[in-house]
């Protein structure tokens, strides 16, 4: 492979968001290498419920979050079925101090371009009354430009997208370690046969495996893996198959979301002590068993919150991993000390477009990235000991969704 060839290790939904931008600023050379194939997305992609909020308590997610709206809103626009809709967001207020607090979200949201609004009970519980509580409801704050995304068919519309634009994808390519010469990455070995393959510059977008590949190359990634409980109804038989426009609804102080799926509604908790866990490279899916004893009090305590779960047959409840960085932010940009290596991890779905955008202006040197790149910098917690990165990430745990 040619000096100009760009690898991307990972195509979940930010190494697909990546390919799409590296190909669409013209660079002809990009190959994406993945271990699954492609249909079945095996990382946090395939399990997440697709929430995607633009109002943040930082202002670079926001920048990040609208670049991402922005390019899921395109690639829906042709679509047939589209990946994203703009359902909108409710956060439901259950206490006079956060409707208060939602008037302050109101002015946080103009000044970060998100455009919101206080809403009384009764029109709180009208936009989405299968998810509100109206016993318990004194208002909430509307973001109607937020929206639900479809993960799986989104990463397949960035994957589509960008072998249109020249991006090719090899699947069922699991790679070993990152191959270096005098401290340069000069590409990949390949698991199961390995091979080497060559390329100037290797992308790493391989979600809660970042750590383990990138410390093949001596880098270590500030970031970690966390475990978190997400529950569907069975199938219910007042749902049909009509597109979806029931806003996301969020209960912020009880850390609680949730929204409907199809035939079904979903709920995911926050409100239990964050479980990190170590990734390895043997760890085939972002699925593990799911851990009654440390999510059930929470779920037990949502689905008592949400009508759509009251009295309802459950149906699949899910165990999944995502990755959590101490301010945030995600990863993105160059590895310090080892030229040829770059990282895109640790973004959310609601990022992921950003993130791919940013990259590929940096990578390619063409600018017009979102945000400044130093913001984002692999390499800002290098000071930090592994237990203090540690630490500081689990504590955002459950304020992850957090507006203001
Ligand atoms: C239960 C749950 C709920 C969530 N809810 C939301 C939500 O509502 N909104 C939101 O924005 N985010 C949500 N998230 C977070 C979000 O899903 C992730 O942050 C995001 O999907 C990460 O995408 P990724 O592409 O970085 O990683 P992944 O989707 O994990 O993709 C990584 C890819 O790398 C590949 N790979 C890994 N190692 C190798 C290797 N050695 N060789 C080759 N390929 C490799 C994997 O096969 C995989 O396809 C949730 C996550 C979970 C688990």
């Amino acid at each position: 492979m040619a000096a100009d060839e760009i690898l991307v290790v990972g195509a979940g939904v930010v190494g697909a968001s990546v390919a799409y931008h590296l190909a669409l600023l013209g660079h002809e050379r990009v190959t994406v290498l993945d271990a699954r194939g492609p249909e079945r997305l095996p990382g946090s992609t395939g399990l997440a419920p697709g929430f995607v909020g633009q109002l943040s308590v930082t202002p670079e997610l926001a920048v990040l979050a609208k670049d991402s709206v922005a390019t899921y809103l395109e690639l829906s626009a042709s679509a047939a079925e589209p990946p994203f809709r703009q359902v909108g967001c409710l956060e439901v207020a259950t206490t006079e101090a956060r409707l208060e607090q939602c008037y302050q979200d109101v002015e946080h949201g103009m000044a970060l371009g998100v455009e919101a609004h206080v809403l009384d009970a009764a029109s709180a519980v009208a936009l989405a009354p299968a998810l509100v509580d109206a016993d318990q409801a004194v208002g909430g704050l509307h973001i109607p430009s937020d929206g639900a995304a479809d993960p799986v068919a989104l990463t397949g519309a960035l994957v589509a997208a960008a072998e249109r634009a020249g991006a090719r994808f090899c699947w069922n390519t699991p790679v070993g370690a990152l191959e270096t010469e005098c401290g340069r990455v000069t590409g990949v070995r390949t698991r199961e046969d390995g091979a080497v393959v060559r390329a100037g510059r290797v992308v790493l977008a391989t979600g809660i495996w970042g750590p383990v590949l990138a410390a093949t190359a001596g880098v270590r990634l500030p970031m970690v893996s966390v475990q978190h409980p997400y529950l569907f109804t069975a199938e219910r038989p007042e749902l049909d198959d009509t597109p979806i426009d029931t806003p996301i609804v969020r209960y912020p102080d009880q850390s609680v979301y949730t929204r409907r799926h199809g035939r079904r509604y979903g709920l995911g908790s926050y409100a239990h002590p964050p479980l990190p866990m170590e990734p390895t490279s043997g760890l085939a899916t972002a699925e593990r068993p799911f851990r009654e004893l440390d999510f059930g009090t929470a779920l037990a305590e949502a689905t008592g919150l949400v009508p759509a779960f009251r009295d309802a047959p459950l149906g699949r409840r899910l165990n999944g991993v995502f990755a959590m960085t101490p301010d945030e932010l995600p990863l993105v940009g160059p590895a310090a000390g080892v030229p040829g290596l770059w990282f895109a991890e640790a973004s959310w779905i609601t990022h992921a477009a950003g993130v791919g955008r940013q990259l590929a202006g940096q990578l390619l040197g063409t600018g017009g990235t979102p945000v400044d790149p130093a913001r984002l910098d692999p390499g800002r917690f290098d000071t930090w000991d592994e237990r203090k990165v540690r630490e500081t990430a689990l504590g955002h745990y459950r304020s992850v969704y957090d507006a203001h």
